[in-house]
């Protein structure tokens, strides 16, 4: 019988977990002929999260958890789910709710058809504001102008994906990743489904993104797929080049010809100014680039993790 991983990474999630499970549950028993497993990625986790998810391990020999060593982030909590998961595919899902298990049993149905990839598209939300709804729209519409490889908007991390795939996955190793931007580089023009899904307010706790790791984030995903704001450095350059030389023949023009000596001060400070600013911005973008060569080089491992499940009788379990 095939196999179904169902990756869930959550960080400080104690309050979802039971009824996320009892969800996902009712779902399940809804589709036939596929055997699943329940991979929990807690993420350092400081609430009770690992023992809500212990107490469903003690119950359901289906659940694992692979218990990462510290708070890694979400990207890299689904990296770690995806290289324990164990099935022919796999589904990644939030543990807030925010991913409906209602829309599970379609996407089992869509890759049973033959679909490889099968993506949610967020038609709605309940829960965000006009103001950040303006604010993702901005932020896809700058990285997608700035980055070679195209990120679609409201695509959540919500979304099977069958065992080929997983496998080209697993060959990226880079430590700045951005899960959205990979599978999009992969992303094959056939087989691939998307299903529209409305999400709901989390069910329980609050988000973990705030506006420092939200604005990372987006540069992130920027620097990790495009070396454009480099381009976009020089032509800085090359403009700040051209405006000093306008400005300086503009002064040669009203000394030599009007006879009417431009002040010298006012014209400097604004010429220094506007120069130093534009090289500040340009180093801070080389700047950008050099870090994460600098963290990319030392090829550390990605996460310190270990798995817990359930251990045959009499057998000792591991922390
Ligand atoms: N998450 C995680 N590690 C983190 C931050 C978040 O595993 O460092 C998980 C979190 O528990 C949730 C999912 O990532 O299951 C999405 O996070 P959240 O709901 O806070 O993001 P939002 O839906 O508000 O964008
Ligand atoms: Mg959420």
């Amino acid at each position: 019988m095939k196999k179904i991983s169902i990756v869930i990474s959550a960080y400080n999630e104690e309050g979802n977990i039971k009824k996320l499970y009892d969800e996902l549950q009712k779902e399940l028993l809804k589709v036939k002929d596929v055997q699943f497993e329940i991979l929990f990625v807690n993420d350092g986790s400081k609430d009770r999260t690992y023992l809500e998810i212990q107490k469903l391990i003690d119950k359901d020999s289906n659940v694992k958890m692979v218990n990462l060593k510290r708070n890694f982030g979400h990207e890299i909590a689904m990296t770690a789910g995806m290289d324990y998961a164990k099935g022919d595919a796999v589904i990644f899902m939030d543990a807030d709710l925010q991913h409906p298990p209602l829309y599970i049993p379609q996407m089992v149905k869509a890759w049973q058809e033959g679909y490889e990839i099968v993506l949610t598209k967020r038609i709605g939300n309940v829960a965000t504001s006009k103001f950040y709804k303006f604010c993702a729209k901005m932020f896809y519409y700058v990285l997608n102008m700035l980055s070679e490889t195209k990120i679609g908007e409201s695509m959540p991390d919500f979304r099977l994906i069958d065992r080929k795939y997983v496998d080209f996955l697993k060959n990226f190793n880079e430590q700045d990743r951005l899960f959205r931007g990979l599978l999009s580089w992969i992303m094959p023009n056939d087989k691939v489904k998307i299903i529209d899904f409305v999400a709901p307010e989390r069910f329980s706790g609050t988000t973990k993104y705030n506006f420092i790791k939200s604005l990372k984030l987006a540069i992130d995903s920027i620097t990790q797929f495009s070396v454009r704001p480099l381009h976009l450095a020089t032509y800085l350059g090359f403009a700040g080049a051209a405006c000093s030389i306008l400005l300086g023949l503009y002064v040669i023009f009203e000394h030599f010809i009007q006879h009417n000596p431009t002040p010298g001060y006012a014209t400097i400070v604004s010429v220094v100014g506007f120069v130093g600013a534009v090289q500040l911005i340009t180093l801070g973008i080389i700047g950008e680039y050099i870090g994460k060569i600098h963290i990319e080089v030392k090829k550390r491992p990605l996460y310190l993790a270990d798995i817990i499940e359930q251990q045959p009788k009499g057998g000792k379990r591991d922390k």
